[in-house]
């Protein structure tokens, strides 16, 4: 019965369905767990002379005169009437602005808890469009002390959801299933929390702040056991003892091909990777280093030890491009160190598909680079050792999960440049071990960053030309691909910010406040072919054919084109050290971290690079502080901060688009996110472990089994 659509619920006609589904609530039990993000506390009544003018007060009155609607200009109106404070007599006015519907809700004589800001007027207090209740002659102690606020949008009130949420919470008592407490009994009490049907009530309409605190606990321990059991059930890795050890581990050929020394931060983490994949216990280690600190290298080393002990490796990336690139780089040092190396990719011909699968399965293949391709059927290999993903942050949890759950015996390595915070890298990564490089190759230098408008234009292509003159080579990234708004939608690579529930509104005000025009890469490869002068200006992006990309990524790569307008199909990991220049268009409408690895493209080789950020002046506040991050930050961990504190940690958690997981009620936290109780997320991921180990398959909890099988059904087409 939760599973029916908001639509049942009364009062909840087709428009306000579709605001909820704006907000993500489909359902009665989606509704549910939509929970406040915030609470006020009007509890603590006053006398309206013992308000300070700062901050909202609570008062109770008692309405005096019958509400009269003044018109005071085309369109606009005020709803006024007076208010009576019992005992002191204070007078109050109070008004609303452009809110007639409200007429109704005031009848002389009745008396009402306001909450708002109380101004002195005269001899008396004003207060505008005030918060309000209905207080019950000799019920004044059963108002709620705490009002939720609830994540909104237009079209929806707090009042309408609150209705509606307490709606849903009634027709959930009535229905057993939906009230069954997901956790164990047991359990419960082991951990000291709530019941399931308390927590919901109190998380939505809590009776006192004690009450609240239990319910947060116990919806939050909710969310991270689901979690962690999910990952568990579809990870299944094990520690038991049976993962190919890799003994023969050799790094000194390797190390003697390279143009450079390993920085000690390099060195640390090989050999964090080679002692335990000597070992036969299966590593599942994550390999966090900001942009451009040589994480590659590093798996590659990996790669030659699984090699060297007689197996094999793959090596996983989240676009095509970095695929071919990483093939490009490593078959080449692999060729000289006699290992094998194929690329298996949607682009790869069918006959070479079966060629490359047919090695992997006989065991004559060393090395496989690819992307989710890998992930296909009939992907089998003869003698996996080791499993790499690398740029980890973009994919999914179900594809991180099928990669280790198809070699679920194999050592597992996952790159990352996004650095996560601790708490929440546990609710992501669960008991993955963590090597940081935190040193960057010597020499590198700061990418000098501007934030420029529409005004800087002409100077900007001199400026380009300047670059190429000098033998630099230019990236120039653009939000779209074509003139009519068509968002490059291209698998991962497209993380707008149009998405974002919490910028939406902001971007809706730029768009009415005459936002920048978008530039799309066709139309200005168009334009600096046209206005730039002896220069070879090339066009990228996700919907070319793989061949076409390929052609045009070689002949930047190659240096034969020298300003490559794209999409952020080359957002990730792509590597030309004779880059200098970054421009990106419409910079107000990327992300900070994917700002940040765009700025990562450049400034990779001894050059002095720069990275100029082209946003329009009229972008919204949230917009201007990101740019300013950027013009004045150049350390990925501190970017990450920020960005946590301007977009909220909820996005780190969805894995940027394209997540695996059905995003509707799905693995977004609602509450943990702002949890940073460590050691609750710890008992949680605990519980979950062991839960899984005494009973795989839930069947002494079902409630929690139906529970998650819910949480984690895989969005469709997004493992090939
Ligand atoms: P990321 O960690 O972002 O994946 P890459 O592995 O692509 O970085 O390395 C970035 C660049 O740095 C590459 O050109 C690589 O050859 C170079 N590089 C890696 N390690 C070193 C080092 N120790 N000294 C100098 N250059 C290095
Ligand atoms: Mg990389």
């Amino acid at each position: 019965m939760i599973e029916t659509s908001v639509g049942a619920l009364y009062g909840v006609g087709p428009a306000r369905v579709r605001a909820f589904a704006k907000l993500g609530v489909h359902t009665v039990e989606e509704l549910l767990h939509h929970y406040p993000r915030a609470y006020e506390f009007r509890g603590d009544v006053k006398l309206l002379r013992d308000c300070g003018p700062e901050g909202k007060s609570a008062v109770i009155l008692t309405v005096a005169t019958a509400p009269r609607v003044h018109m005071i200009k085309r369109g606009m109106s005020l709803l006024k009437f007076r208010a009576t404070e019992e005992g002191t007599g204070d007078v109050c006015e109070i008004t609303y602005f452009n809110q007639n519907y409200l007429k109704d809700s005031f009848s002389p004589g009745c008396s009402y808890r306001f909450f708002g800001k109380i101004e002195k007027k005269g001899k008396g207090y004003a207060m505008s469009s005030p918060a309000f209740e209905e207080v019950i002659e000799g019920h004044e102690d059963e108002l709620p002390p705490l009002l939720p606020v609830y994540p909104a949008t237009e079209g929806l009130s707090q009042k309408q959801i609150s209705a509606a949420v307490q709606l849903s919470l009634r027709m959930a008592l009535t229905d057993a299933d939906a009230m069954e407490d997901p956790l164990p009994a047991a359990l419960r009490h082991e951990r000291g929390l709530c019941a399931y049907s308390y927590a919901l009530r109190n998380i939505h309409r809590p009776t006192d702040l004690e009450a609240l605190a239990a319910a947060k606990k116990r919806l939050v321990y909710d969310e991270l056991t689901l979690f962690a059991l999910g990952l568990a059930a579809t990870r299944s890795r094990t520690k038991a003892a049976n993962a190919p050890a890799c003994a023969q581990a050799d790094l000194a050929p390797l190390e003697a091909l390279l143009p450079y020394r390993l920085t000690g931060a390099q060195r640390r983490a090989i050999e964090e990777i080679r002692a335990e994949m000597s070992g036969n216990v299966p590593m599942s280690r994550m390999l966090v280093g900001d942009v451009g600190c040589g994480k590659t290298v590093c798996a590659a080393a990996a790669m030659l030890f699984a090699v060297q002990s007689g197996y094999q490796a793959a090596l996983m990336a989240p676009t095509e491009i970095l695929a071919r690139q990483h093939y490009a780089e490593l078959s080449e040092l692999f060729g000289k160190l006699h290992i094998s190396c194929a690329l298996l990719i949607g682009a790869t011909t069918a006959a070479k598909k079966r060629d490359v699968r047919a090695a992997l399965a006989d065991g004559s293949l060393d090395v496989v680079i690819g992307t989710q391709a890998l992930l296909t059927e009939g992907v089998a290999f003869a003698n996996p050792a080791l499993m790499v993903t690398d740029e980890q942050h973009r994919f999914g949890v179900g594809q991180r999960a099928a990669l280790s759950e198809k070699n679920r015996y194999a050592h597992l390595l996952v790159m990352s440049a996004t650095p996560i915070p601790r708490s929440l890298a546990l609710g992501l990564y669960g008991d993955l071990d963590i090597s940081r490089i935190d040193e960057m190759p010597p020499g590198r230098q700061v990418v000098d960053t501007f934030v420029v408008d529409e005004n800087y234009r002409a100077r900007l292509n001199a400026f380009i030309e300047k670059q190429v003159a000098a033998g630099g080579q230019v990236y120039v990234v653009c939000p779209a691909i074509e003139e009519r708004e068509t968002i490059d939608a291209d698998g991962m690579d497209a993380d707008l910010y149009l998405d974002d529930i919490s910028l939406r509104d902001e971007v809706a005000q730029t768009i009415h406040s005459e936002q920048p025009a978008i530039k799309s890469a066709l139309a200005h490869a168009q334009y600096l072919s046209e206005t730039l002068h002896g220069v070879r200006v090339e066009c990228l992006h996700g919907k070319m054919k793989a061949a076409e990309k390929d052609a045009i990524m070689q002949s930047f790569v190659c240096g034969e084109t020298q300003v490559l307008v794209s999409t952020t199909v080359i957002e990730v990991g792509v590597n030309v050290p004779n880059a200098t220049l970054m421009i990106v268009e419409n910079a107000e409408r990327f992300g900070l971290s994917q700002l940040h690895q765009l700025r990562g493209r450049v400034g990779r080789g001894s050059r002095k690079s720069y990275c100029v950020l082209v946003g329009g002046e009229r972008v919204g506040e949230v917009a201007r502080q990101r740019l300013e991050v950027m013009r004045t930050q150049h350390d990925g961990f501190e970017i990450a901060q920020r960005d946590l504190l301007l977009r909220g940690p909820g996005d780190f958690l969805r894995g940027g688009a394209g997540d695996g997981i059905r995003q509707s009620g799905g693995i977004r936290f609602r509450l943990a996110d702002t949890c940073d109780d460590a050691e609750l997320l710890e008992l949680a991921m605990q519980d979950a472990r062991a839960l899984i180990e005494h009973d795989p398959d839930l069947a002494s909890a079902p409630a929690l089994r139906r529970r998650m099988e819910r949480m984690f059904t895989p969005a469709e087409g997004t493992l090939n």
